[in-house]
């Protein structure tokens, strides 16, 4: 059974102060997951979390995370702005971009920031920027090709995947930047997307520490880090098992002794970029319905819409969805739960077994933390929602206000609305 992380009667007094929809985030859950995090690679010394700041790019909630030790992967100009405005230093940050243009990586050099290089090809591109002087560490990101395999659930296709680097171009990368006066390197590598075992991490670090012994042996360099980038999954299905970042830790940590202590490398530093694990669970989209409509199929219509939350009518994905009072009722009904987007896959669940759902229902749909507010848009002209934090002492503060037609009104030359 998934719980929401606020009761019916705490939420009805925060949608008092704020209408819905909104994104509510909780801080308590979001520090317990972060400090999970670091407890369960605490036995490697240099190990840091660069939260990917595209997953939830609002400055209260990388705040929390900066002060539970985390730094930021950034992948474009804006996110680097925003993270160095919220406090994040050079080495806090990862710049993991891919076709990327030059102001870019100019600014995350200027700013120290480890840049990442997506491919073989940019290292030409850099040395044709002037005035951009090669940093003395640098990332680079490997892709292996083929198909990447776990048992029966897990696949992924690295070979279609338009990230990352051949083993070939990597060698060749090192060796070229080395020229370049590069002296310290790391390997990113991001293979599986949203998984649900506590088998991945350790099986990518386990390739990637073997690669880190071939690589030595190719070039003479013993890297300084390794990123296993993204990748661990939550639970959004009701039936799925959460991942359990403590065993996750340990199996990294068992083939780190087997492949890299065993082999003479024992201070190589583990680095993760954890978007969705981290705050997914942790964020509710809150919605109320408006209408029940019953044709070929029974709808419930709800102010919330796919600019919200657009995972479920870009990637289908599942979301459960609580109807708050409604904990323990029998889900009698099947339903169509819509908004109102003129776009007929404008739909958070389709043919969900829900209780007997009236108008005026509060709904919370779950694990929106992450690609939730930040994948939202503004089509059909439909304003962006408030995000609200339930903060550590079960007080709610607003950290984003909700859109207003001004807002998007504000780029176009020569409008004045108010007239
Ligand atoms: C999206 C992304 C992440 C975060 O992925 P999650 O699945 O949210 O953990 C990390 N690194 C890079 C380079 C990404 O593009």
């Amino acid at each position: 059974m998934k719980q929401t992380f606020i009761n019916q009667e705490r939420l009805e007094a925060i949608t008092n102060d704020f209408p819905t929809p909104f994104h509510l985030y909780d801080e308590k859950g979001i520090r317990a997951t972060a400090r999970a995090l670091n407890a369960a690679f605490s036995w490697n010394k240099g190990f840091k979390e660069y939260f990917a700041v595209k997953a939830t790019p609002t400055p209260a909630i990388l705040k929390i995370l900066h002060e539970e030790g985390c730094g930021v992967d950034c992948a474009s100009y804006v996110e680097l702005l925003l993270s160095k405005k919220c406090g994040f230093s050079g080495d806090e940050m990862m710049f993991s971009s891919n076709d990327t243009p030059a102001y870019e990586y100019a600014y995350a050099n200027e700013l120290g920031a480890t840049i990442n290089l997506d491919a073989y090809e940019h290292i030409d591109f850099l040395t044709q920027q002037e005035n951009f002087e090669f940093p003395k560490t640098m990332s680079l990101r490997y892709n292996p090709g083929g198909v990447f395999a776990m048992g029966t659930q897990i696949m992924d296709n690295p070979e279609e995947s338009k990230f990352g680097m051949t083993k070939t171009q990597l060698i060749q990368g090192i060796k070229h930047l080395q020229s370049l006066g590069v002296e310290n390197f790391g390997l990113h590598s991001f293979l599986a997307s949203n998984t649900v075992t506590n088998d991945y991490y350790p099986e990518l670090a386990h390739q990637l520490f073997e690669l880190t012994l071939e690589i030595r042996t190719l070039t003479g360099v013993t890297l300084d880090f390794i990123n296993l980038s993204g990748g661990i999954g939550v639970n959004y299905r009701p039936d799925q098992k959460a991942n359990d970042i403590a065993t996750i830790g340990a199996g990294v940590h068992k083939v780190y002794d087997e492949v890299l202590v065993k082999n003479g490398i024992s201070d190589l530093k583990i680095y993760t970029e954890l978007g969705r694990f981290m705050l997914a669970p942790h964020g509710h989209l809150v919605t109320r319905v408006l209408h029940l409509k019953e044709t070929y199929r029974k709808y419930v219509g709800v102010d919330a819409s796919a600019v919200n939350l657009m995972r479920p009518a870009f990637y289908d994905a599942y979301h459960h969805i609580t109807v708050m009072g409604k904990e323990n009722q029998a889900p009698t009904e099947v339903y169509d739960v819509t908004g109102s987007l003129c776009e007929n896959n404008d739909k958070f669940a389709k043919q969900r077994a829900l209780p007997q759902i009236e108008v005026g229902d509060l709904l919370v749909i779950h694990d929106t933390g992450a690609h939730g507010y930040s994948m939202g848009y503004q089509y059909n002209a439909k304003l962006r929602s408030a995000e609200i934090l339930l903060q550590e002492d079960g007080s709610s503060r607003l950290i984003r206000r909700a859109e207003r037609p001004e807002d998007y009104f504000q780029t176009l030359d020569g409008f004045d609305f108010k007239l």
